[in-house]
């Protein structure tokens, strides 16, 4: 199970930040991450995920950063 905490798009990818689930009985770490994910689409329906890792790195951190800042301007 996961939940997605925070996501953007970028060059028609969009990045996901998620907390994971893994529901093992004797985990004492859950939620796992968070985790950035890219969702990729191949067209129609189909898409798929590619693992990033813990940061975001290069133009995309930097998209990101500059997003972030923004929806901070729009904060009250
Ligand atoms: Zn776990």
């Amino acid at each position: 199970m996961n939940r997605i905490v925070e996501r953007f798009s970028f060059r028609g990818v969009e990045y996901q930040l998620r907390l994971t689930f893994c529901n093992k009985p004797k985990c004492k770490s859950c939620p796992h991450g968070p985790y950035w994910y890219g969702l990729i689409s191949l067209g129609g329906a189909r898409q798929t995920l590619r693992y990033v890792g813990r940061t975001l790195r290069g133009p995309v951190a930097e998209e990101y950063a500059r997003t972030a800042k923004e929806s901070d301007w729009r904060a009250p």
